[in-house]
């Protein structure tokens, strides 16, 4: 997977549950606002719209204003003022005898006919409403710190580089035009060199060699080797090497390109750059060319097509 689409689908993945978590927060404000006899549209926009749940957390502080009350013996939804409930008839709530007027527990006077009110122990049994439970509120905010939690644990494995455990070495050398040359011994190679430019100039080609390494000392070891073949280089700045791990493909290596096209007195042309990698995996291959990831016709060899290789198999040391 190249970088451009792991990106495409951490912002999707993020997106798709930032989206549903507004839902449930959008969903949950409407229903409980219509329940309290609130603005729904109104508290709804707030409370998606604001940035940061700011909206939600103003929602939550005002709607204690706007009690949910429920009649306990039947469940009604009931107000304040209600004194019986209108479900199942039960007192709710002290009342004046001669007006009816609502009355609360300590008044002792009728505030609208002036007649005095009965004491608390010759009034009929009175059950006050109660207020329902909002179970759902907790969820709401389980999900408010579930959601960027997961999210996080999601970008951390599409994106951090986890260091692998274990030995490992690597090495990254860049051939010459002269030093290219030398592969008109390997016929394989050069074949697949003058094959390459032929094709398209402008292309990038990579020769790939996986093979385990035979060593008592350390069993299991692993050598990738990448030849990178880029007929049309400019000169090059720098060349660097990366490493990019994912969950589910294992570790990448990620060489990165720059080229000039002006011949500086550092800046050199070479075509070729050999990458090495010793570890206990394969590694797969990136490449990045000023500042761009470039997609390669990568072809199977089965040895190693490093210049060094050549001279260890055929006993030339220290030739340059
Ligand atoms: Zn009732
Ligand atoms: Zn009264």
């Amino acid at each position: 997977m190249s970088i451009a689409s792991t990106m495409i689908l951490s912002i999707l993945l993020s997106g798709g549950l930032l989206l549903l978590l507004f839902a449930v927060i959008g969903f949950y404000v409407w229903r409980d606002a219509s329940r309290r006899k609130m603005n729904p549209v109104l508290w709804t926009l707030v409370a998606v719209i604001a940035p940061a749940f700011v909206g939600f957390i103003i929602y939550l502080l005002v709607r204690s204003h706007f009690p949910d009350l429920a009649c306990p013996s039947c469940g009604t939804a009931v107000e304040k003022t209600y004194v019986v409930c209108p479900g199942c008839g039960v007192r709710l709530k002290r009342a004046c005898t001669k007006c009816g007027f609502p009355a609360e527990e300590n008044w002792v006077v009728c505030p609208k006919c002036a007649e005095p009110l009965l004491d608390s122990e010759n009034v009929p049994e009175i059950t006050p409403p109660v207020r329902k439970k909002d179970q759902a509120l907790w969820k709401v905010l389980l999900l408010i710190f579930l959601i960027p939690a997961l999210l996080f644990t999601l970008l951390c494995i599409l994106n951090l580089s986890v260091p692998s455990g274990g030995l490992q070495a690597s090495s990254l050398r860049s051939y010459d035009e002269e030093k290219m040359e030398q592969y008109q011994e390997i016929p394989e190679i050069w074949d697949w060199l003058q094959s390459s430019r032929e094709k398209d100039p402008e292309g990038v080609y990579v020769l790939g060699y996986q093979g385990g390494i035979e060593n008592e000392e350390s069993p299991g070891r692993k050598e990738t080797v990448y030849l990178i073949y880029r007929p049309s280089t400019g000169y090059m700045k720098a060349v660097n090497e990366g490493a990019r791990s994912s969950f589910w493909r294992g570790t990448d290596t990620v060489i990165t390109f720059e080229d000039t096209f002006d011949p500086g007195w550092s800046h050199a042309y070479y075509p070729l750059t050999c990458y090495v990698y010793e570890g206990d995996e394969y590694r797969g291959l990136e490449l990045v060319v000023n500042g761009r990831s470039v997609d390669y016709e990568l072809q199977e060899i089965d040895f190693d097509p490093s210049l060094e290789a050549y001279y260890v198999r055929t006993g030339i040391f220290g030739e340059r």
